[in-house]
């Protein structure tokens, strides 16, 4: 029998969050772009590299929001900052707690768009899914974020920003001199599987991920990323060599046919033209394996010979299957297979030699799971001017 959900305990956050003047934010320039954004401020060139880097460490290293507690720097040079500029992040508008664990925040960025983030405790991580647009302009059958119509690109501080804020929330901010191993930290993991398709929006994703990795910032080993496409054949390459992060497909279906509906980017790029851009991947990320993600929808892709058939075509791509049973959604138009279903599928794919775990869903109770995010703010979609003034990029 089916438990109760738990009741709902929408938390509204009060993180105290100084922004320390009201000129360019900070939070998301690559390292070369905070560079000249300094010396644009006045810093000595000469001087300029050095700053950068004690700037960069006191914002992703230290956590610290206010340029008066960058301490390391002369008092005139730390008024000098805070009139240029501001070290800002989006948000947190609501957290909501599931029974499990899962936190859900509800992030509201630049133009009063929202979007959202959710963190997955786990015994031996803690994984921060992220989002990379508001809505998506795909329009996947079983996806939720896909019936959105708004649609914006997030800018590289916000996509970092989403992980700054939950260390925030988690209070993982290091001390001092400690820089605790990935393994024992609580955001030890980032999936790029929240809202939006992350290679439709490349630049900022690849930035943001680059702050992420950086050893002397948020440090994350680019094994702990996971990036997720419903299959954007174009962006696939780059993906392995502008970023090396580890790759997840969003496959679901194994005829065109089938995927034509489901995934309907399959009728731009089709199954052959993603398993070629695919092959190559593990050697240019020199990653290990892929991620067939694989949702499993009642009566639609769920056979043993839909099995069969995605054991032959992934034969030659060093992989594992996750196998996502269905999360429902107030309308959506499917149903979930059913637990002996998933389970004779997993286990055809397994018996080829494949690992193929089963995602058990989670934050189901406050509609966090894999596929059910998608903001209450629905208006009509925006020009790209608009767009741009909004999130301050003209
Ligand atoms: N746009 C990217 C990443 C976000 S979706 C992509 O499509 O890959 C993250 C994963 O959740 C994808 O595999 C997606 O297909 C899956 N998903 C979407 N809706 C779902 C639902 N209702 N139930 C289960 N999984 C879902
Ligand atoms: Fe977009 Fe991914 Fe949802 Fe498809 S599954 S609509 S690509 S977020």
């Amino acid at each position: 029998m089916a438990q109760a959900p738990a009741p709902l305990t929408p938390d509204v956050l009060t993180i105290p969050r100084k922004d320390s003047g009201d000129g360019t934010n900070l939070v998301g320039m690559t390292r070369d772009g905070l560079r000249d954004a300094l010396i644009a401020a006045g810093t000595p060139e000469k001087q300029a590299k050095m700053r950068m880097g004690q700037v960069w460490q006191w914002i992703y290293q230290k956590g610290v929001r206010d340029f008066a507690d960058m301490t390391n720097l002369s008092k005139d040079y730390r008024a000098l900052l805070a009139h240029h500029f501001t070290i800002a992040i989006p948000e947190v508008v609501s957290k909501q707690v599931s029974a499990d664990g899962t936190r859900k925040y509800l992030v509201r960025i630049a133009g009063g768009h929202e979007v959202e983030t959710v963190y997955i405790p786990e015994e031996d991580r803690g994984t921060l899914c992220i989002s990379s647009q508001v809505g998506c302009t795909l329009t996947c059958s079983f996806c939720h974020t896909g019936t959105q119509k708004l649609v914006r690109n997030l800018t590289p501080g916000e996509i970092i920003g989403q992980v700054m804020l939950a260390r925030d929330d988690l209070g993982e901010w290091p001390k001092p001199g400690r820089h605790p191993k990935d393994e024992t930290r609580l955001l030890s993991n980032i999936v790029l599987m929240g809202m939006g398709e992350p290679l439709y929006n490349f630049e900022n994703v690849r930035d943001a991920m680059k702050i992420a990795m950086d050893p002397e910032g948020i440090s994350l080993s680019r094994r702990r990323i996971t990036l997720s496409t419903s299959g954007v054949v174009p962006e696939i390459a780059r993906t392995a060599t502008e970023i090396g992060c580890l790759l997840a497909v969003s496959f679901h279906a194994t005829t065109d046919d089938v995927r034509d509906t489901l995934v309907p980017i399959n009728k731009r790029w089709n199954i052959e033209a993603l398993l070629d851009a695919l092959k190559a991947y593990p050697k240019a990320s020199n990653s290990e394996r892929i991620t067939f993600e694989y949702v499993m929808l009642k009566g639609v892709n769920d056979t043993d010979d839909d099995a069969h058939r995605l054991v032959q075509l992934i034969k030659d791509i060093p992989a594992k299957v996750n196998l996502i049973p269905f999360n429902p959604w107030p309308g959506s138009p499917y149903e979930r297979s059913s637990n002996n279903r998933i389970r004779a599928f997993a286990n055809i794919i397994y018996q080829a030699g494949y690992a193929s775990p089963i995602r058990t869903p989670r934050g189901e109770d406050i509609m966090a799971a894999c596929g059910q995010l998608k903001s209450e703010t629905e208006r009509a979609r925006k020009s790209r001017k608009e767009i741009a003034a909004e999130a301050g990029l003209v």
